[in-house]
């Protein structure tokens, strides 16, 4: 469903990815670890174009998204659209302040996919739910604990029926007790069948849920497979310093 070829970006004279090639299959979920810097949030950040690459390819569901030969405006129409499909959620979640909890989720089906104020509305009840915090669905987000800030940021993704979903750090900048609702919910998410690339540190949650662990060290893709041999068995020796630093 994400098939990434050759995918370079760099900043001046900076490489920050030196060729990335990936696939992420149809409800599959791909966990990336790798240490500070090595281009993981630019990674991301290039699937759904918040960063143009500067080389390769980005191909979701079968369109060439970076297609060069698309005229300016053309390719601005083409990324909204695109972006609707592809959902993220950051380390820090960025919530309307002058919104309440529910109009934070209605916002976009009714702004950008025209779904009626009814419609939205109880779609955007039933996906506070499906995360747990119906019960603040009329609070502002400055009254919510950042755990629930953070399942609010991944209901207002998925009020656009994305196709994937792409989390970097979901958790790392939550206090401990907030992390495991937040987990809960994208393992929840990842068990009904979406397809997700997931930027994190939590390990435990790594091993448990990702079809597949990606290992990423100075804007190279040094290891990937089946979190049971990333993590037991891990054959390159970067990765080995990695986990040992971490675990
Ligand atoms: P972390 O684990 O700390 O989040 P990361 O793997 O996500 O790290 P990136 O944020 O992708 O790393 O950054 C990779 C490199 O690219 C870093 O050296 C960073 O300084 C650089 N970089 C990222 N964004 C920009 C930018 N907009 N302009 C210039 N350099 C950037
Ligand atoms: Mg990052």
């Amino acid at each position: 469903q994400i098939a990434l070829r050759g995918v370079r970006k760099t900043y001046g004279a900076l490489d920050v990815l030196k060729g990335i090639s990936l696939d992420v299959q149809q409800g599959e979920v791909l966990v990336l670890i790798g240490p500070s810097g090595s281009g993981k949030s630019t990674l991301l950040r290039c699937v759904n174009m918040l960063e143009m690459p500067t080389g390769g390819e980005v191909w979701i569901r079968g369109s060439l998204i970076n297609d060069a030969r698309r005229g300016h405006r053309a390719q601005e129409r083409y990324l909204n659209a695109m972006r609707m499909k592809v959902g993220m959620v950051f380390q820090h979640f960025n919530l309307f302040a002058h919104l309440t909890v529910l109009e934070n989720i209605m916002l976009a089906p009714v702004q950008l996919l025209g779904h009626g104020v009814a419609q939205a509305r109880a779609e955007a009840r039933a996906l506070l739910e499906s995360v747990g915090v119906l019960d603040k669905q009329d609070v502002y987000p400055g009254k919510l604990s950042g755990g629930q800030k953070q399942r609010v940021a991944i209901a207002r993704a998925l009020a656009l029926r994305p196709d994937a979903m792409l989390f970097d750090e979901p958790t790392s900048a939550l206090d401990p007790e907030m992390v495991a609702g937040v987990l809960a919910v994208m393992e929840k998410l990842a068990r009904a069948g979406m397809t997700m690339m997931v930027v994190t540190h939590e390990m435990r949650f790594a091993e448990k849920v990702a079809d597949r662990v990606v290992f990423i060290a100075g804007g190279r893709v040094v290891e990937e497979g089946r979190p049971a041999a990333i993590f037991h068995q891990p054959a390159h020796e970067r990765t080995q310093a990695f986990l040992a630093d971490i675990l």
